[in-house]
């Protein structure tokens, strides 16, 4: 079947607890990579893949902060900040996406009213 995977065709991560800092339910599940993908990065503390090296980093930041190296927190820090900026570029572009549609409604009531 076309866009249909089974689970033969992927490989399965399993992750092993967290530090028990609370986050034991969200690290312990089953991490699935298909055969066709290969992760760009792995956790080196708990052999996660990720797709990027910037989703790593900030994994590695948000779940192994207290021992990762001063290399891997300040590539934390890059990548936290630029997700930051990310972020902020995205709600600005909502902001302006809802006022104009409130607009093109305000004048499209205005006009057919009048
Ligand atoms: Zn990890």
């Amino acid at each position: 079947m076309i866009g249909t995977r089974t689970e033969t065709d992927r490989r399965r991560v399993r992750l092993p607890s967290s530090t028990g800092n609370g986050t034991d339910a969200v690290d312990a599940i089953d991490v699935l990579v298909p055969e066709a993908e290969t992760p760009a990065a792995s956790c080196p503390y708990c052999e996660r893949p990720f797709r990027t090296a910037q989703l790593c980093a900030l994994h590695v930041g948000e779940r192994h902060l207290g021992a990762c190296t001063d290399a891997e927190r300040e590539t934390y820090e890059d990548a936290y900040d630029t997700e930051s900026d990310a972020l902020f570029i995205f709600q600005l572009k909502s902001v302006a996406a809802l006022v104009a549609l409130s607009l093109l409604f305000t004048y499209t009531y205005a006009i057919v009213w009048t």
